[in-house]
């Protein structure tokens, strides 16, 4: 920790310790964030998740090809053409690396069958079958896991914590360009959340 970081934490330390709440390491891990646009999406209904223990990666994967998808133009797919309560995921991050909130992240989420009452869904906009994610996706899919690892308390290396939605269902899902490159997004993670 450099001198400038030990500063803050310590003062933080003594402002958790004044107001009697929080060590000062739950203020800093409350307070980093990456960047996420909330989009207020009406849900016909949601239950609240009991635990979250997997952090599970998707492509949008339309078959029609290569394309940015909105939390917006999904949650309204989802409920007209699936007729569900709303977005199946929790987030959605474009082409541009925009990361939209879908689902809210304390809800019960519809994107892995069996698997939704412990996990997390992110949706990479684009087909990964025939194309690769961009690189602003990637810097926001990594930013992302990690914050979800360091708010849930999970191990970016534990087997099973940032899986492919077809390590958890018969599907392609998320694309063999992205499902190759899950081993990069869990070790970053790790370096990340080590240094910060
Ligand atoms: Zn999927």
């Amino acid at each position: 920790m450099d001198r400038k970081k030990f500063l803050v934490v310590t003062l933080l330390a003594a402002a958790g310790f004044f107001f009697g709440a929080r060590t000062a390491d739950a203020y800093v891990l409350e307070t980093w964030q990456p960047p996420i646009k909330k989009l207020f999406l009406h849900f016909t209904e949601y239950n609240e998740r009991p635990k979250t223990e997997v952090v599970v990666i998707h492509h949008a994967g339309f078959p029609e090809g290569d394309k940015d998808s909105s939390a917006e133009g999904i949650h309204k797919f989802h409920q007209d053409v699936n007729g569900w309560a709303g977005i199946g995921y929790h987030f959605v991050i474009r082409k541009d690396g925009t990361i939209e909130q879908g689902r809210k992240i304390t809800a019960v989420g519809a994107h892995a069958l069996h698997h939704n009452m412990n996990s997390i869904g992110i949706c990479v906009a684009g087909n990964f079958e025939m194309a690769s994610p961009t690189h602003e996706q990637m810097k926001s899919l990594k930013l992302l896991t990690a914050w979800l690892c360091q708010k849930y308390k999970l191990d970016p290396l534990e087997k099973g914590v940032i899986v492919g939605h077809k390590n958890l269902n018969d599907t392609d899902c998320p694309g063999k360009n992205l499902y190759k490159r899950l081993d990069e997004i869990r070790y970053w993670c790790r370096d990340f959340l080590k240094e910060n």
